[in-house]
């Protein structure tokens, strides 16, 4: 199995580097932010309430994370036509990583790396500011974008320290031409991969 976390801020370009990895590696998507807004969009109560979070600019409660992210590895890991996972918008926080840690060894599996994209704070806010514009995200307006800037300093960079310590943690520069980011990612993975 290949287990990968893809990392960096809002407006990195995770979404779309995961697409392409999940194709180009045979990967499981398991994007937190995604299940958190097909619960919003059916109106459950969690996603009553985590609306109200995401709308702030801050992070859902751990225990309603984790208890997402179980839910979707034991349902995922029985799957034949995957050869592993990318996690997107997770970990968040370091209780976040330890729980990931102890999920994945319960399933007999552990993280390969963590894939960090690095892009300048002035190119993030352009970025998410054009997304508002072509997929109308209620988080993507200029107060939510200061304030998960902030909480992704605070809260969810200390992640990228907790994977560095287990020498896992790959950099990788976010600007530039799409298909040139993934390859710059693509040559990390086959590293690995050896
Ligand atoms: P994303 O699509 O990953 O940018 O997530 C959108 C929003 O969902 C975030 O700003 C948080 O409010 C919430 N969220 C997504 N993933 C997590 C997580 N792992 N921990 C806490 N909150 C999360």
């Amino acid at each position: 199995m290949l287990n990968l976390i893809l990392f960096g801020p809002p407006g990195a370009g995770k979404g779309t580097q995961s697409e392409k990895l999940i194709n180009g590696f045979q990967l499981a998507h398991l994007s937190t932010g995604n299940i958190l807004r097909a619960e919003v969009a059916a109106q459950t109560p969690l996603g009553v309430e985590a609306k109200k979070i995401m709308d702030a600019g801050k992070l859902v409660p751990d225990t309603i994370i984790i208890g997402m992210v179980e839910r979707r590895l034991r349902e995922d890991s029985k799957r034949s036509d995957i050869k592993g996972f990318i996690f997107d918008g997770f970990p968040r926080t370091v209780a976040q990583a330890e729980a990931l840690d102890k999920m994945l060894a319960e399933h007999e599996m552990s993280m390969d790396a963590m894939l960090m994209l690095d892009v300048p704070e002035n190119e993030l806010v352009t970025r998410l500011l054009k997304r508002a514009e072509l997929q109308g995200r209620t988080d993507d307006n200029e107060a939510t974008i200061k304030q998960r800037l902030a909480t992704y300093k605070e809260e969810t960079l200390p992640v990228a320290a907790y994977y560095q310590q287990q020498n896992k943690l790959h950099t990788v520069e976010g600007v530039g031409e799409i298909q040139a980011i993934y390859e710059r990612l693509k040559g990390i993975v086959d590293g690995i991969k050896q």
